[in-house]
């Protein structure tokens, strides 16, 4: 008889940029209850360190909060490193951390751009690297780059029909990570090292910074809810990329958004 189709990340560890709410928790949560241990980063919530204790807790697996600032380079190597070390080996990474600022164009400012771009763009770029600089000469099986874009990478947003959600820099972030993804895949497919990312369509959470409030309570007003997802129905097709049964994956961008670019 053959075996079911598993899952099961016991004895790796995993860590997840931005995993300490929204998508980023979603995928905490789901990696911590397929065995892994997770190394949750998180830039400064007060909660964090909680969040993780409840998931160690719920899911009988080590699950350890780390605050780092992905922007910054040298500090994610290090923090990477010290995660080796401590819950390691890292065998994969959901760089997933991603922020935005909704305004109409003509009040964007170069603060803003360096804002998202060094998050969503910079910020994904220094945890692959980091996460590749442990990897390096290592000959480790099965080591893959989850990384979160958005549908936005293919089009904008709306925040009811026909009406734009003004984050003219978040588009444009997404679609430069999308293209990143397969940069970084194509450089260290000869190193075992595979490179996808997962496009969400709009997802509900709790807190988000990537949207505003005000925005989010619009967009749930005017756009059905059944529009949006939860983050538990976007994680699956990360494990999937992360796990065995992804090993001819690499390169792609996997869109999970309940179909919203049919149209
Ligand atoms: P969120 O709830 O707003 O949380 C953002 C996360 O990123 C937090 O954990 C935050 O840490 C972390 N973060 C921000 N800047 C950071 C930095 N410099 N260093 C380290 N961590 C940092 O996020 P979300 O809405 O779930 O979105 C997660 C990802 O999915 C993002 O890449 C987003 O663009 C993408 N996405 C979201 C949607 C959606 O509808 N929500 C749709 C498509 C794609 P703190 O908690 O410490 O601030």
């Amino acid at each position: 008889m053959s075996s079911p189709f598993t899952i099961d990340f016991s004895g790796r560890c995993i860590i997840v940029t931005g995993g300490n709410r929204g998508i980023g928790l979603g995928y905490s949560e789901a990696l911590a209850k397929t065995g892994a241990r997770v190394a949750i980063i998180y830039r400064s919530h007060k909660d964090a360190p909680k969040v993780a204790e409840d998931l160690k807790k719920k899911y009988g697996v080590e699950v350890r909060a780390y605050k780092c600032d992905v922007t910054n380079a040298k500090q994610t190597v290090e923090m990477f490193e010290y995660i080796n070390k401590e819950l390691g080996p890292v065998t994969g990474l959901v760089a997933n951390a991603g922020v935005s600022v909704v305004k109409p164009s003509l009040d964007l400012t170069t603060e803003d751009f360096n804002y998202v771009f060094n998050v969503n763009v910079l910020g994904v770029f220094n945890s692959a690297v980091a996460a590749a600089k442990l990897w390096k000469g290592k000959n480790l099986k099965n080591l893959s780059i989850v990384i979160t874009s958005s549908m936005s990478s293919q089009i904008i947003n709306q925040a009811a029909t026909n009406e734009p959600l003004t984050q003219v820099f978040y588009n444009s972030s997404k679609a430069a990570v999308s293209n990143l993804t397969k940069g970084l895949a194509a450089e260290w497919a000869g190193q075992n090292i595979r490179v996808n990312a997962v496009s969400p369509g709009y997802v509900k959470t709790d807190q988000t910074d990537t949207l505003p409030r005000d925005v989010i309570e619009y967009e749930r007003n005017h756009i059905p809810l059944q529009k949006f997802a939860r983050p538990e129905q976007i994680t699956g097709q990360g494990l999937l990329l992360l796990s065995e049964h992804g090993d001819y994956m690499t390169g792609g961008e996997y869109f999970v958004d309940g179909g919203q670019l049919i149209w």
